[in-house]
This record gives C-alpha cells, structure tokens and sequence, in this order.
C-alpha cells in the first residue's frame, strides 16, 4: 500500500518529479547532456550561495563523504560528531587508513565553537568535517558561529555533511567558509535516492593535487579535472535520470522561491516542535533544533512500532529512533515538498492513534 513518508529519507516525491525519471536516454557524450549537468550546476550555484563548483556523483551521500576524505586529506582529520552520521565520516576514515581524530558530543548536544578552536588550535589538522543536521537527533549545528572559527584555519579544507538539510534551510556556503558541502537527493530536495552533489572549492583542488592516493570513483579532484575539460561531462555515465528529475525539481524550487521554501520548513517545523514539547517532550537541545527533522522523546513509552503499523494503514509513516535510540525517541521528518496541511493531517492520526487529548 502506497504510503506517504514522514521519515527522514527516502522522502515523498511530486508525481511530476518522478515521471521525469522516465524521461527517455541520452548518450551522457552529447551536447545535450553536457547542457543538463550545467543546468544542475547553475541552479545549485544559487540554492548554496556558492561561486565554487559543482560535482555530481551517481552514488548517495555517503560516497561524496568518503570521497572528501580522501580525496583532501594530506595529513590529519578532524571529525566533529554530534551522532550517527557525524560518527560516519571516522568509519570512512579508519576504513581508508586515513589519520584521524573523532571528537564526538553527547547525543541531542550541538558542536560548538569552542570546541571545534581547541582542536584546530593544536595545528594538528589539515581537514575537518562537520555534520550541519544531525538526523538521528534532531540537532541543527551552530554553523554560523563555527564560521568565524573556520575562517582562521586557511589550512584547513571544511567539509560539511547537509544530506539531510539543504532544500530545507538556507546554507550559504562560502560565506559559512565550507570547501566541501555535500549532499543528496533523497532528503530535503525532495528527489529519489541515487545521486549526490558537493561544492569543490578552490582550497580543495589545491589540497587534492597534493594527496597521492585518491582512489578511482570518488577521486573528487579527476571528477573535477573531467567536468572543466569536457564540457561538464564525467568520466563514467552517470544516472541521467537522476539528472532529469534533479533539473526539474531544482527549477520547482526556485519557482517555489528559496526563502518561501525555507520559511515552509521552518512552519512545518515549529508545528511539530509544539506538538512534541505538549504532548512528549523534544530531545534536541532547545537552541539548536533541526528545521527538517524533529527526535521527539518517547516520555509516555507508547509502541513507536505499533503506531507506525497503525499510520502504514492509514497511508502514513514516520521513523523510530536511530539506532541506539530506538524506541526511546522517534522522529518526524518535515522535509522536502511536503506542506504545512500534509503535517496537521499526520499529527492529527497519531493524535487519534494514541487517543491524546487535543
Ligand atoms: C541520510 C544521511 C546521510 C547518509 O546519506 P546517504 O545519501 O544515505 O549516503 C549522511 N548524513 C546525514 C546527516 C544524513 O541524514
């Protein structure tokens, strides 16, 4: 049964977004495509504020993240974690023998400022990343604050994880000084999952060119090299439908209008944060809630599992808690095209569900 999805990706996608994923091939050597993967880089240009390039990667987020890593790691990494996908970006690292440090908060706390100046006071690193929304927690980092840490570190190529944010809320990458900003489809842009898409900026090419062994698929600096001398083209054929529906959904959102989108997300969010804190309690932070993604604490221990069945026969569903946190929070996710109704009407069935007094 067809079910709409409040879960923080693979999210809903517009019919008319879909459909574009049908659209019939090209050869990925046309001037066609070639005029596609501008478009894309164009628009994206705009929705992240940024002057850097652009890549596109047929492979979801997580391939750009340990693409990032270890395509700009000469020394030594910084992870900063705030939860699950923070703690990622030091699996990848591990995993490829690259040096790194994993400097982790409490699950639901933010990273700060401070914390990031300690550790990028020691010189010890050339490479930092940090997660911009934590979605196993519900927790939006201080980035603006952060910036002004990561500007004094021109040494330091800044990586940031916005899988699950940009579409949802503004990100303006360079003036947040990011080298490499990474993202997916399948969260706040509101796309099928399969493809992702980062910033490279200057710093990263440079750092790139001085790193030996950037492995093959995801060496960011030859996906770059290829796009300047070939026309914006890459150098294996990438998913074409992803690109179609990438194009027009990106020419949906400028339509939409990018402050009416975020404002959209901020509302959607705000409805949930009330709903939470009235009925439960939220388990972020209260100074840096996510504006796509809410953990709700489950304070009256109802059966997050049983409540989703009951949603799935209503055509909805929403998440449990990730991973450790199963059963003790679940979360609503407000991302993408959904509207500020679609939200009334999901909280009003788990009103019903839990038999909560309004
Ligand atoms: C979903 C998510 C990821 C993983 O992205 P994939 O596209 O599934 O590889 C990474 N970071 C965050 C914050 C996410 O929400």
């Amino acid at each position: 049964m067809y079910k709409r999805l409040f879960i923080p990706g693979p999210v809903e996608v517009r019919s008319e977004v879909l459909q574009k994923m049908a659209s019939p091939m090209i050869g990925h050597r046309s001037k066609e495509a070639s005029a596609l993967q501008r478009r894309i880089s164009d628009k994206m240009k705009i929705l992240w504020s940024t002057q850097h390039e652009i890549l596109l990667s047929t492979s979801s987020g997580s391939g750009l993240m340990e693409g990032a890593l270890r395509s700009c790691t000469a020394q030594r990494a910084a992870i900063f974690s705030m939860g699950a996908f923070g703690k990622r970006w030091y699996e990848m690292a591990v995993n490829n023998n690259i040096p790194a440090d994993l400097f982790e908060v409490e699950w639901g706390q933010a990273n700060t400022r401070e914390m990031i100046e300690q550790v990028l006071a020691t010189g010890n690193y050339d490479l930092m990343t940090i997660t911009h929304n934590e979605t196993s927690t519900g927790v939006m980092n201080p980035v603006e604050e952060i910036a002004t840490v990561a500007c004094q570190y021109p040494e330091v190529v800044y990586c940031m994880d916005t899988v699950s944010s940009t579409g949802g809320t503004p990100i303006n990458v360079d003036q947040l000084g990011v080298d490499i900003c990474i993202t997916s489809t399948q969260k706040s842009l509101g796309l099928p999952p399969g493809m992702a898409i980062c910033t490279f900026s200057r710093k990263a090419i440079d750092r790139a060119a001085q790193v030996p062994f950037r492995g093959y698929y995801l060496d960011l600096l030859q996906l770059y090299e290829y796009i300047r001398d070939k026309d914006y083209q890459y150098p294996s054929t990438p998913s074409l439908s992803h690109m179609y529906a990438l194009d027009y959904q990106l020419e949906r959102i400028m339509t939409e209008g990018l402050e009416a989108r975020f404002d959209r997300h901020w509302q959607m969010a705000e409805i949930v944060r009330a709903w939470a804190r009235k009925y439960f309690a939220l388990f972020a932070d209260e100074r840096y809630l996510s504006n796509t993604v809410t953990a709700i604490t489950n304070t009256r221990n109802i059966d997050v599992a049983d409540l989703n069945r009951k949603l799935g026969e209503r055509g909805f569903q929403i998440s449990n808690g990730y991973g450790k946190m199963k059963d003790k929070t679940f979360r609503i996710a407000h991302m993408g095209d959904h509207t500020v109704e679609d939200i009334g009407e999901l909280l009003g069935h788990i009103q019903d569900i839990l038999k909560l007094q309004a």
